[in-house]
């Protein structure tokens, strides 16, 4: 087997900013392992700084994880196990070689990977569409150009919160969900708490800052909505610490590093009673397809990287209207666009 890389420049529609800032450019890397017999398998790194990686990082890391690429397609839990063993962190790169190994062990069985799974792509919520921090004026045009979406997710954590929120549910009637990306004190949630009801938020994402579990608690014992850990839940080690903590947890292939290790987050999740979410990075059709492939798993999704492209080099899963469609081609099911 072999591998290879090229870094992938992506571009908002419009700039893309929360909490910690923004850019309307993003660097992703696409991985493809290719076998004996030509058969390629392709994932997608997205990395975060947040998370201690770049494009760079990401093609510097693939250097690493080359010396072990397993010589059975099909050993998937051993493959993710090495890399990680190997170099740990550089989820994003570890995502994309599992990513890529999922797609080319299903394309060898030829069906798709929700199939190998035993899911049913029709039984995936509906994925949210966000809007990131601007203007009045630019908010309500994202709000507009949203239109086809049922549920909206709404990035906070600046001192116009509250004008943000207003400008939303003035022109819209949707499910709203909040996310704060670590950007509130435990005193400022509390105080924002009346004002997400206010404006029937659903969904309070990551309010805290990563470390702040008492605080979660504190908060999560008196909200009414029901709070999600997105930074403070990296990998399924995260998951113990958490528990009473928070109601759910997000999952992201980007922070946990691969798709085996994205399900077992989630069985140790529903373990322990908790909602199940799955996010994503500015990314393209690729990484989002590998996501959306367990979807029917999860309770919320956040899918919507691609939709915040200008231009997207792939074609998958799409989420046209809210609603989930996986390709049926096997494997992941991703073309070049
Ligand atoms: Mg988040």
């Amino acid at each position: 087997m072999r591998l290879e890389s090229e870094i992938l420049t992506l571009t908002t529609k419009h700039p893309f900013v929360i909490a910690r800032g923004g850019s309307s450019e993003y660097r992703t890397v696409w991985v493809r392992l290719i076998d004996d017999d030509g058969v390629e398998g392709w994932g997608e790194a997205a990395p975060s700084k947040f998370y201690g990686e770049t494009a760079d990082t990401v093609m510097a890391a693939l250097e690493t994880y080359r010396t072990a690429l397993p010589d059975d397609p099909f050993d998937l839990e051993g493959a993710e196990r090495t890399w990680l063993q190997l170099m740990g962190r550089n989820g994003s790169a570890r995502a994309a070689l599992s990513s890529a190994l999922h797609d080319l062990m299903a394309k060898r069985l030829g069906v798709p990977l929700y199939q190998v799974w035993g899911l049913n792509p029709a039984e995936a919520p509906l994925s949210t569409y966000t809007i990131g921090m601007d203007t009045v004026e630019r908010i309500r045009q994202k709000v507009a150009e949203a239109e086809q979406y049922p549920v909206l997710k709404v990035k906070l954590g600046s001192d116009r919160d509250r004008e943000i929120l207003e400008t939303i549910r003035g022109v819209t009637d949707k499910e709203i969900r909040v996310d704060a990306n670590c950007a509130w004190t435990v005193k400022q949630a509390v105080a924002m708490l009346p004002v997400l009801e206010e404006f029937d938020i659903t969904v309070l994402e990551q309010p805290l800052a990563p470390d702040d579990i008492d605080g979660l608690a504190q908060l999560t014992a008196v909200s009414t909505i029901p709070i999600i850990a997105d930074e403070s839940c990296v990998t399924s080690h995260d998951i113990p610490r958490l528990v009473g903590a928070v109601d759910g947890i997000n999952i992201k292939l980007a922070k946990c590093g691969g798709l085996r290790e994205a399900l077992r987050m989630i069985a140790i999740a529903r373990a322990h009673h908790m909602m199940v979410m799955v996010g994503c990075m500015v990314e393209s059709s690729l990484a989002i397809t590998a996501a959306a492939h367990f979807t029917p798993l999860v309770d919320i999704v956040d899918l919507d990287g691609a939709a915040l492209l200008a231009s997207d080099p792939f074609r998958g899963a799409t989420i046209d209207d809210g609603r989930v469609e996986l390709p049926s081609a096997p494997g992941l099911g991703v073309s070049r666009a």
